[in-house]
């Protein structure tokens, strides 16, 4: 398993699931938790959630699958902007560990800016490490400015990771985000296949995947996970999704397979402002 080395040390798989969309009845329960039960046996043991996804039905599905198996798991979790006060992130920290079932959420991670002071935020975070309620905490959805801002409040250095949206349509994060993350801690890329799949429909990466002898999907893990201290996040609902994206840890793009990619959807050569989903 490729993993990824966290600023504490910590070292989780660079391949997770995501889980926004689970949970909610869309699909039936027991195949999704068989999704992520099988997940984990294949070793993608990180589990990213938010209390805003099924507003926290994610989360109650998460802690059935991982009962009996919490050491297994390392579970990223979210707080909603508007909880992320003094009183509201050890509020919501408290609700999500409940439905989780657990004592400890791994990273905690602000799920995106909002109007509450950042030196609030971190400070309320730094509380909850202290008590062991979570064991780091990072942030979601900060451009290149937000992430200076945050640098310069106390403690604000501790950021163990930015989730942000990554994958071959949207590349403006190689630009600064990425770049910066060498030195500053791990980029977390969400929506690898855009949400609802458009990188999968890109005619390079289809190119590529058949001279690979492999899926657009595997194509897409693979060149989102050529960043060492890049860590994907997935979202899938059956089991034969979960195998298929297991096995683009084996996959090793190629110069000529990165290239193919370039030229149809070009790095930036200058700042673009984060896109988000
Ligand atoms: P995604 O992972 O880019 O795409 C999910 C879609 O891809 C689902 O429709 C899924 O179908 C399908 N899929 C999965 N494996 C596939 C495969 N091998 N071949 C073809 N299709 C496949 O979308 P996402 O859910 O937006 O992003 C992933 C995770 O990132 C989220 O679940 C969430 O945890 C996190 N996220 C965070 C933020 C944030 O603001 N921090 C925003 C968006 C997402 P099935 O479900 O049918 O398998």
């Amino acid at each position: 398993m490729r993993k990824v080395t966290m600023r504490d040390g910590t070292e989780v798989p660079q391949l997770g699931m995501g889980t926004w969309m689970m949970g909610e009845g869309r699909r039936d329960p027991k195949l999704e938790a068989e999704a992520l039960a099988a997940g984990i046996d294949l070793g993608l043991t990180l589990i990213d959630t938010a209390e805003m996804y099924g507003e926290g039905r994610a989360e109650e599905l998460i802690g059935r699958v991982i009962k009996g198996r919490r050491e297994q798991v390392y579970l990223v979790s979210k707080v909603y902007p508007h909880h992320a006060s003094t009183r509201g992130v050890p509020e919501a920290c408290a609700r999500s560990l409940k439905r989780l079932g657990v004592e400890r959420i791994d990273l905690y991670l602000l799920h995106w800016r909002g109007g509450i002071p950042l030196a609030e935020t971190v400070a309320a975070f730094e509380k909850l490490v202290d008590e062991g309620k979570i064991g780091a905490w990072g942030v979601s959805n900060f451009d290149a400015d937000d992430m200076v801002e945050l640098g310069r409040v106390p403690m604000g250095f501790n950021c163990a990771t930015n989730q942000v949206l990554y994958n071959p349509l949207s590349r403006g994060i190689e630009f600064d985000l990425i770049p910066a993350s060498r030195h500053n801690g791990t980029i977390m890329a969400y929506s690898p296949f855009g949400h609802s799949g458009g990188p999968l429909r890109s005619r390079a990466l289809a190119e590529v995947a058949k001279w690979r002898g492999v899926t657009p999907a595997q194509v897409a893990l693979a060149w989102a996970m050529r960043h060492p201290q890049v860590i994907v996040i997935p979202k899938a609902s059956s089991v034969a999704h979960v195998r298929e994206n297991a096995a683009a840890l084996n996959l090793e793009l190629s110069p000529a397979d990165l290239a193919a990619i370039d030229a149809a959807h070009p790095p930036p050569k200058r700042k673009v402002p984060l896109a988000m989903l």
